[in-house]
């Protein structure tokens, strides 16, 4: 019998037949479409005709499918639904694609063929797809190190090595360190905790084998805990804790590791000609150099720090209130918030849920998807990989568009957090293919299923990043949907959040799941307040992180990476009560591994992006202004990375991102 994840997908719109796959099909599967993807990649590679677009370029954006398809498929599976085979196959699979993809790039026949389609660019004809997809396959060689020969490729390689071993040093040691640390709380101990805090303190203590509730250095049991005990002793040694996780001395101390791992970044850039690490990470960003994030992060920092330092001189009076003299102290901080928001913001979480149905939630993002783009959802019968999934065929004037999955519910299969996927991207070439987007959520199961408006809105940003791969509309599937830069990604997902905060979304949609009565203004109000609470702190903690990121690649690297952030945040002027989100000893975004090195801005780019977007739509009159609804699938939904992202979002907008939105919605203007 062939296997079903080789053959042709003969169902309806050629969704993979889950039903038919099993898990012992993947590793012959993989294997078999790994020896084709290498065979066509030397038949390119070895032709002995002269390079051509077509022969070359194109050959190997066309390259590899049945290997894309198998790993659509299983990674679909080890994310959203995974078992210790499907892990195990997962482990073996990884080190085997790392090999297959430096194999491509430091294959010198291939490269010599893209130099010399490069060096004639201007002469070979080609459309601005075209010449996009060539800049970019050369870009990614040079990137990858393939113009280096003799001792610099030798000492890159070793370079990458240990940087490698150090990126996993890191994460070990900070899991140790996390592991390492746990803080009893006897009777006495819990004051101020509610239940919900007191319950995760001793499942978190069963855990750990003992019968007292226990507080650990997990982020989801630690900052309720910081919120609210009143043991302001209990609150120093556990913040202290908190935030020396990397940098306690002894075997697992990450301090002398992030020394290495910045000086071999800023080698690795000077062997490929970049002035530096970051210089080099930001050539293919929207942001395109240092100076750019610079500039945006401290437009912000200013007015947020002001914010901060008036929360401060509140919070001061509220302790003092309390009885304590002295300084407001880092470990204060979140518990005097809370009490303040406890005061002005009061939210039952409880009492929001039941106007917050999963299937309104739902019915809200495809009525401002149809209102918006014109685009109809109608449910169809597939056989999929859990009975929680459901899909839906999305179509426009009654013509095909894409097929949409949901999978919302969690369950121990399925790993954290929220994500949404492309099972197939949308292309042309070489074939005309419409998408299959998937977004998998971590929702609470209920009958009916209620949501928090945290997770409404998460509902909202995932079916922001299908919109942007169902919407695509380009050539190469190299090039669709998200296929865009790191701080350009965003975009559409947060942007789409914002349609949740139109009051007559809400108005029309949250109506109580039981009698269907509309969710009260007063209740609206508040809830849509309550998300831009305490602002002022949680910028600058996230600020102050990006920019010491960002100072930390750039010019020669430190010896003592602890001196050089102190320098930095003196320099910044950091409020004394607010410690860095991520100090450098337990920053495992920048750290761990490459992904957010030099990178970590971009979560605050695309959230000015984002503000300033839906400004557009508020300017031109109405979250569902036609002509702007138009022009952002025009230039920006439907492109991909057809084009660089500030061209697109200049075409959009008609000028580049302004701070002043994101200021105002974050009540941080002047
Ligand atoms: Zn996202």
């Amino acid at each position: 019998m062939t296997n079903p994840l080789l053959a042709e997908w003969d169902t309806p719109f050629a969704l993979a037949p889950f039903d038919a796959i099993s898990d012992a099909d993947f590793a012959p599967a993989f294997e078999s479409a790994l020896a084709e993807a290498r065979a066509e990649i030397a038949a390119i590679a070895d032709n002995p005709a002269p390079p051509t677009f077509a022969n070359t370029v194109q050959a190997l954006e066309c390259a590899g499918k049945p290997l894309d398809r198998v790993l659509s498929v299983f990674f679909t599976l080890a994310g959203a639904d995974s078992n210790p085979e499907r892990q195990a196959l997962q482990r073996d699979f990884g080190p085997k694609l790392a090999a297959y993809s430096s194999e491509i790039h430091g294959n010198a026949a291939l490269f010599a063929r893209i130099e010399t389609l490069w060096a004639a660019r201007d002469t070979l004809d080609l459309d601005p797809e075209q010449a996009r997809l060539l800049m970019l396959t050369r870009r990614a060689f040079v990137r990858a190190g393939a113009a280096l020969t003799g001792d610099a490729e030798a000492r890159m390689r070793a370079i990458m090595a240990r940087l490698a071993e150090l990126g996993t040093a890191f994460t070990q040691n900070l899991l140790a360190d996390e592991a390492g640390w746990r803080m009893e709380l006897g009777e006495d101990d819990l004051d101020g905790l509610p239940e919900f805090v007191v319950e995760t303190a001793r499942a978190a203590g069963r855990e750990a084998g003992c019968d007292a509730p226990v507080i650990t250095l997990s982020r989801s049991l630690i900052v309720p805990f910081l919120q609210f005990s009143a043991r302001r002793d209990l609150r120093k040694r556990a913040w202290e804790a908190w935030v020396s996780r990397g940098a306690g001395g002894g075997e697992t101390d990450n301090r002398a590791i992030a020394a290495e791992v910045l000086a071999l970044r800023a080698e690795r850039a000077a062997l490929l000609g970049y002035e530096s690490f970051a210089a080099y990470k930001l050539e293919t960003q929207m942001a395109g150099n240092p100076e750019a994030v610079r500039e945006l992060l401290t437009a912000v920092w200013e007015p947020a720090r002001a914010q901060a330092e008036s929360d401060a001189a509140t919070l001061t009076a509220m302790m003092r209130a309390d009885g304590i003299n002295g300084e407001l102290e880092p470990w204060d901080w979140r518990y005097y918030a809370e009490k303040r928001r406890q005061a002005e913001h009061d939210l039952d979480e409880a009492a929001v849920k039941p106007y917050l149905s999963l299937d309104a939630m739902l019915a809200a993002a495809f009525d401002c998807a149809g209102r918006l783009f014109g685009l109809e959802f109608r449910e169809i019968d597939a056989a999929l990989y859990h009975p929680d999934c459901r899909a839906w065929e999305v179509t426009r004037d009654g013509r095909h568009v894409a097929v949409f999955i949901g999978d919302y519910f969690a369950r121990a299969s399925k790993r954290s957090g929220a994500w949404c996927s492309a099972m197939r991207g949308q292309a042309r070439m070489p074939q005309v293919q419409g998408p299959v987007v998937i977004n998998v959520c971590n929702f609470a199961k209920g009958d009916p299923a209620l949501l928090s408006h945290d997770d409404a809105r998460t509902l909202f940003h995932e079916f922001g990043h299908a919109l942007h791969q169902m919407l695509s509309d380009v050539t190469y599937e190299s090039l669709s949907g998200t296929s865009v830069a790191r701080d350009f990604v965003e975009l559409p997902s947060q942007l789409f959040e914002h349609w949740l905060e139109v009051p007559e979304v809400l108005d029309t949609h949250a109506r109580h799941v039981e009698s269907g009565a509309p969710m009260p203004a007063e209740m609206r109000d508040r809830v849509l307040a309550a998300a831009n609470f305490d602002t002022g702190f949680q910028t600058v903690e996230y600020v102050a992180s990006a920019l010491v990121d960002l100072a930390l690649h750039e010019g020669p690297p430190p010896d003592d990476v602890m001196a050089r952030q102190s320098e930095l945040l003196v320099g910044l002027g950091m409020p004394q009560a607010i410690s860095m989100r991520h100090a450098t000893p337990h920053f495992a975004h920048v750290f761990a591994g490459d992904g957010y090195s030099a990178g970590y801005y971009s979560y605050m780019w695309s959230e000015v992006m984002d503000a300033d977007a839906f400004d557009s739509f508020v300017e031109a009159g109405g979250a569902f202004d036609p002509e702007r609804a138009q022009a952002l699938e025009r230039h920006i939904l439907s492109r991909g990375g057809t084009a660089e992202a500030a061209d697109l979002y200049t075409a959009f907008r008609g000028r580049m991102p302004g701070v002043a939105a994101l200021l105002k919605g974050r009540g941080l203007a002047a």
